[in-house]
This record gives C-alpha cells, structure tokens and sequence, in this order.
C-alpha cells in the first residue's frame, strides 16, 4: 500500500488539475494518478477558447434535422461511424429526445451558470498566478460564408443577449478591416468580444509546474484498474503501479469514466466525440483574433507561439487513428474564410476524445452509492472553459459539502 493522501485525483487532464489546484489552495494533500502522462488527454491540443458565451446546449431543436442535411450533403463535421453498440445507440437517442426548446431552455441556464462562475474564477487565477500560456482576451470573429446564416444568426444572438452575451454584426467590410486575414468571399462576421483564448498545451504544463511546487504528487504512467470499496467508501485505488489509499477520490477521467461504471454501479452515459487539430507556426499573414468558421465548424486560433486549426465531430470509439480526410477538410474548410490559413510545415496533428453526454452538460456530483467518491467529467466540447468552475465545486463539495452554484443540473441523478 502506497502513501496516505487527502485526496487521490484519477486522470489528470485539465479538470484534474483544476480540481487539484482548489484543494491545494486549502492545504489538502493531493495525488494525481495518470495512466499516460498529465495533459496527454483531450486537454493536450484542443482549440484553446474559454469560450464563456457557449450558453447554448449542442441539443438545441432541429440540431438532428439539420446535422442529416448536412450529412447527406457531404458538408457535415459530424460523423457517426455505423455501429451496433447498444449503449452509443442509447445515447443518440437520448440526444435527439433532447433536442427540444424545454431542455434547450433549462440547459443554458445550468450552463450559463458555471460559464459564468468559471469566468470569474479564471479571472481571479489569471490575476493570482503568472502562467505562460499564450493568454489573451482577444474575442472570437465568427465568420460566415453563407447571408442566410450569417443573418440567421441574429436569432442565436438575441437569445444569448437575455444571459448577458451576445456578438456585434460586422458587414464584410468591417469584418476585413478589423481582421484582414479574413477572405474576400465572406458574408459577414459576428464579434463576440467575451470569449478568450490561450494555448491548452500550455496552460497544462504550466498549471503542473505550479502545483508542484505546491506540493502537488504525480503518478504518470499509473492507470488505475479499480476501487477498494467498503461499506459504501472507497478505501484505495489499484493502479499497475500498486494501491493507493485516501480519504476522498475524484474520478476526473474524460472519456474513459464509463470504465468505472460497473464497478461503481453507477450510470455514467458518457462517450467519446473524436476531435482533431492541425499545429503550426503562424502563417505570415495570419488571423490575430479567433475565428470560428461557421458553417465548417472549424476554428482557428492564433497564438504568439503558434497557430491551430481544429474542428470535427467523429462518434467512431476509443480510436486515436488519425483520418487522413478529416484532417485535410480542416485545411481546405479554413482557406474558404481565410487568405493565409496554413503555414508548412506542419507541427502536430492531433486527435482527442471529448466527454461527451447527450445533454451537453457535465457531471458533477458525488456518488450516490460511496461517499467519499467525487465524478467529475462529461464536459464535452468546454472542458477548458469549464475546468475552473467545476475544480472550485469539486473543492467545495469535498471540504464543506457543498458547491456556491447550483450542482442539481450536474448531478448523476438525472441518468
Ligand atoms: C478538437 C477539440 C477542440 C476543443 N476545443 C475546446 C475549446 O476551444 N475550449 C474548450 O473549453 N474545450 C475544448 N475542447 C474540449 C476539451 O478539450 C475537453 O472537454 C477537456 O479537455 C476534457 O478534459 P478532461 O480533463 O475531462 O479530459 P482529458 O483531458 O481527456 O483527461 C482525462 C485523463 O484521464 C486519464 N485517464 C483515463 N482513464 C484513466 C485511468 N483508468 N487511470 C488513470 N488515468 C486515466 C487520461 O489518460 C486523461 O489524461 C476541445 C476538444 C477537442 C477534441
């Protein structure tokens, strides 16, 4: 048996060290366990926006209708591989049973809540902490090919208006000026001047450091293969490296949660949403704002040291296999919006897998059936965005017992 903790965090991507980062500040002992290495996961090469406005659940009405369009058009960024998995089977369903103004209306209020709460935590961390990452709050230009939608979008805008946000409508003309890397053949822009952006890698590597020196404990290279359970506790974890004992535990591993499920006896609808992104040095002429590609779903996201393309949806298992199609479409959907989208050579190319639920919120909450067990995943497309706001309530439950926000919307309960 290895070394008493406070807490023992399983996965150690950046809700793992979010959680770490809160419970360190209360001088609680914490261990990570990580069956790679810390930031390896999802977190390692995402598109780097906190993007906070995100209000809107992807389950939105008529997002199923409009996704086979596409589909059916070639133009999708979505792709659910043919599959006789019962459970992924489920989970679709259950999603399109969301897609409906009720869900859409209680999840962006659950959603606006911890955006919000996470701003202000990152907010009160950047200000703390010098963290190398490339931060900037520079917005996000959404750029549309299409006037339909790019008019259509006023809609989206006024609804995001009620919760505080809502972007500027630039005409093309503007948009070129504020942003000049944007191409000739575009509709219009809209300016979200509340989104900020950093580089993921980064930040990771960084926030490791600090909580280091903060007396943080890292087992890399440990994947934990089970729970010691005892009269409703967890006792310790195994891992290949040994067992691990604590107090409290937090399960913070993405994807890769519903592993747990049977032994924990626990429903976690959780699934991985393959994601890919393209790395290189900044084009000459490239954007200095974010841009999000609208109608590709495609963002590109500028930094100091670095430039990054990314987008799609791929509902294909726990594959890292890089598709060769996909990753091009991010090239090529990119030069339709921007002169200089691409710089060789090319850096990384990356996939990752986002926890992904079927109502687009995350869990948060603590287990129902052991005590000491915390659940922290299922944040989808805004786990950066999120980390802050679900680390401070993850800390809160463990040491008072109870979050500042509302965790009801969050909870296991809902499966
Ligand atoms: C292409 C792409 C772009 C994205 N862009 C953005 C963005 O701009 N803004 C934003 O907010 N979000 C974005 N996201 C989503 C974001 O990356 C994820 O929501 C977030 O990284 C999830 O963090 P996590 O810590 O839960 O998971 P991960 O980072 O995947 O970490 C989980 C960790 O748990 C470890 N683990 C799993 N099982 C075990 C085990 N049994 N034992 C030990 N360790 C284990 C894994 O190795 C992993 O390191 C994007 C995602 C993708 C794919």
């Amino acid at each position: 048996m290895k070394s008493n903790n406070d807490v023992i965090i399983v996965g150690g991507g950046i809700i793992g060290l979010a959680c770490a980062h809160y419970l360190i500040e209360k001088n609680v002992s914490v261990r990570i366990i990580e069956q790679e290495v810390v930031g390896s996961g999802a977190s390692h090469g995402n598109c780097g926006l906190l993007y906070f406005s995100d209000v809107i659940p992807l389950c939105e009405p008529g997002a199923v209708r409009r996704e086979i369009f596409k589909a059916m058009m070639g133009k999708s960024s979505l792709y659910i591989k043919p599959t006789l998995d019962i459970k992924l089977i489920h989970w679709l369903l259950k999603f399109a049973a969301h897609c409906n103004a009720t869900q859409m209306k209680a999840a962006s209020k659950a959603k606006n809540d911890i955006l919000r709460y996470s701003l202000d935590l990152f907010e009160t961390f950047f200000l703390e902490h010098t963290i190398e990452c490339d931060f900037e709050k520079k917005g996000l230009l959404l750029l549309f090919k299409d006037k339909k939608s790019f008019e259509g979008y006023e809609s989206t805008n006024t609804f995001l208006q009620n919760f505080g946000f809502g972007a500027k409508a630039l005409e093309k003309d503007e948009a070129q000026k504020l942003e000049p890397a944007i191409h000739k053949d575009i509709a219009g822009a809209w300016y979200d001047q509340s989104i900020w952006h950093l580089r993921p890698e980064m930040l990771v590597d960084a926030w490791k450091k600090l909580l280091i020196k903060k007396g943080l404990m890292i087992e890399e290279k440990c994947k934990m293969t089970g729970f010691e359970i005892d009269q409703g506790k967890i006792k310790s974890v195994y891992t290949v490296k040994g067992q691990y004992k604590a107090d409290a535990f937090v399960l913070a591993t993405g994807a890769w949660t519903p592993d747990m499920e049977k032994q924990l006896d626990l429903r976690i609808p959780v699934h991985p949403g393959k994601g890919y992104s393209i790395t290189m040095e900044r084009p000459d002429q490239s954007c200095e704002i974010p841009c999000y590609l609208y109608e590709k779903n495609i963002v590109a996201t500028p930094w100091k040291t670095g430039y990054r393309l990314g987008g799609t949806m791929e509902f294909s298992g726990f594959t890292d296999e890089l598709n060769a199609k996909r990753l091009s479409r991010l090239i090529t959907g990119a030069k339709e919006y921007l002169n200089t989208s691409v710089r060789h050579p090319i850096l990384e190319q990356w996939s990752g897998l986002r926890p992904m639920t079927y109502d687009d919120l995350p869990i948060i909450d603590r287990s129902p059936f052991q005590n000491n067990l915390f659940i922290a995943t299922g944040h989808g497309m805004l786990g950066l965005t999120l980390a802050t706001g679900t680390g401070k309530a993850v800390c809160d439950m463990i040491c008072n017992g109870n979050a500042r926000i509302d965790l009801a919307p969050f909870s296991m309960d809902r499966f």
